[in-house]
């Protein structure tokens, strides 16, 4: 039979109860306490009149609270629907509605929020701990089929609104095949630093679950206290986005630190400099994965093994690959526009098929069908290329691609150019509106510290390097590029103002 991911904590329990399953806010919780809180949690949701297809909210800071919520919707077939903390109160009460719960979880730390989310609101402390503890430990036993839906995640919003994705049972099947890749297994200490309403936090730790190791979750992201924790609680498996990394490496004495429990470093979700990749290497001395996905996909589908990450050696231009699919993934790169497919090393727009594939979107017929094209293939969204040997290298975002003149330009080949100049900290490259070309190219440009580079000077010195189309037309200086929690340059709210109230082609 199909695995269901209730199973997790079922077989666990009766398996190693008493080893640690999750450990946060200073407290640890066994498998066999994840089952009898989450039996409890059940038994609450089901008292609260919920039941199979109900959605229950989470609007939390990493905390074991999730996993009671988790795995107590799976008992009666609900789904688990956590949301991004970070968001305005606006935005997440909108999210907590779009979602259709009726019970939702709130941090302590968020408390203020109650008022402003529908139907019942716990808060976790002594009061959610009196809601537990009121309802019985008996496990109401759902099982459930393989296409039931377990957890709704949202999308980033880094392209557009946050959209609820769809996950079953079938898309985190390959669970226990993903931990072995991650090289996970029982004796693991695995941290969780991403964000649990993120497919980076929940899959990665369903992953550990799966392995039946100890998940070690991580409220706020400080560079130097993740340092610390690494040492402190001998961390042998972790997936921490690029970003965050790079900031861990500068930490004073990050190198000096003792990291011999470490297994491996699992990175992604963004981007990543070979630089940023040499500093890891040289600090953490582990092996490193990367990993490419998509919450759509649930998460990870191409992985960068190790052997990969070798800046010295003569295949060193792998570092700027993400990888290559797992045996049941499926890829194709396809021409944007047309949908034909195109040759090994031609750019193009990226359809992935596999189990991993969600269903679809919650309550969004129309972006539903937009995302699939047919046969089962997923529209990733994302420019890039595959090699005579399948390793997948990603250029850009489709909607961040240029079309000035009718010629494509990929905004990231730009920036590689601009960023080696001795005057530029940091750069985003992106397309504005032009009466002749349509879109021209954009160069947003935060200077070095101590430097002021003029724009003519940086407009000739893409001109000396970059074919006429591709070379930016003008330059914008700011202080900081807008970014989201993974990192991620936030593009559209660059493009903004220059197209207010003006159309754009790839919208
Ligand atoms: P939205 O879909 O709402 O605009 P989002 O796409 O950022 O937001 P996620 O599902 O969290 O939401 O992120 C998936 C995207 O992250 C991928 O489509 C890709 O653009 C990017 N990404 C993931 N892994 C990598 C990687 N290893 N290298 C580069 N980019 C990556
Ligand atoms: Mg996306």
């Amino acid at each position: 039979m199909e695995y269901r991911v209730v199973s997790i904590v079922r077989d666990h329990a009766r398996e190693r109860g008493g080893a640690p399953a999750v450990s946060g806010d200073g407290r640890t919780v066994t498998y066999a306490g994840l089952h009898e809180r989450s039996s409890r949690a059940a038994r609450g949701l089901l008292a609260a009149g919920l039941g199979p297809g109900s959605r229950v909210g989470y609007v939390g800071k990493n905390a074991p609270e999730f996993f009671d919520l988790l795995f107590g919707a799976a008992k009666i077939g609900a789904v688990a629907a956590p949301v991004n903390w970070r968001l305005t109160a606006g935005e997440i009460a909108a999210i907590v509605a779009d979602s259709g719960a009726a019970v939702t979880l709130l941090d302590a730390e968020f408390a203020g929020l109650a008022p402003a989310l529908p139907g019942l609101v716990l808060i976790t402390g002594a009061a959610y701990e009196e809601w537990l503890d009121r309802h019985p430990a008996d496990d109401p036993g759902f099982v459930g089929e393989p296409d039931d839906v377990v957890v709704q995640l949202y999308t980033s919003g880094t392209t557009g609104v946050p959209k609820g994705v769809q996950l079953t049972n079938t898309n985190f099947a390959v669970g226990e095949r993903m931990a072995r890749r991650w090289r996970l297994d029982a004796s693991s200490v695995s941290l969780v630093p991403m964000p649990l309403f993120h497919i980076g936090g929940t899959g990665w730790a369903l992953a550990g679950l799966y392995a039946g190791c100890r998940q070690v979750l991580v409220r706020d992201i400080d560079p130097p206290a993740l340092v610390e924790t690494f040492e402190r609680e001998r961390i042998t498996n972790a997936f921490i986005v690029p970003a965050v990394l790079q900031f861990m490496c500068q930490v004073p004495g990050a190198a000096e630190r003792d990291y011999s429990a470490l297994r491996a470093i699992t990175y992604g979700a963004s981007p990543i400099t070979s630089e940023a990749l040499r500093r890891a290497l040289e600090t953490f001395r582990a092996p490193l994965f990367q990993l490419y996905g998509m919450t759509e996909t649930t998460g990870a589908i191409v992985q960068l093994e190790p052997e990969d990450h070798d800046p010295e050696g003569p295949r060193r231009h792998l570092m700027r690959s993400a990888g290559r699919p797992y045996d049941w993934v499926e890829l194709r790169i396809v021409d944007p526009v047309t949908g034909a497919d195109r040759a090994p090393g031609e750019p193009g727009e990226l359809l992935v098929r596999s189990s991993q594939n969600t269903p679809g979107y919650w309550n969004r017929p129309a972006e539903t069908d937009g995302l699939f094209a047919g046969g089962g293939w997923l529209r990733t969204g994302d420019a890039g290329h595959i090699d005579a040997e399948g390793y997948l290298f990603l250029t850009d975002r489709i909607k961040d691609m240029i079309v000035t003149g009718g010629e494509n330009v990929y905004p990231i080949e730009v920036e590689e150019v601009l960023a080696a100049h001795p005057g530029i900290a940091d750069v985003a490259v992106i397309g504005v509106p032009d009466e002749r070309w349509g879109e021209t190219v954009k160069a947003v440009v935060v200077p070095r510290p101590g430097a002021s580079p003029a724009e003519e000077e940086i407009l000739s010195y893409a001109r000396e390097r970059l074919a006429g189309f591709k070379r930016p037309r003008s330059v914008d200086f700011v202080e900081a590029l807008p970014r989201n929690p993974s990192g991620k340059i936030l593009k559209k709210d660059l493009r903004a103002p220059y197209w207010e109230g003006l159309g754009r082609t790839i919208a």
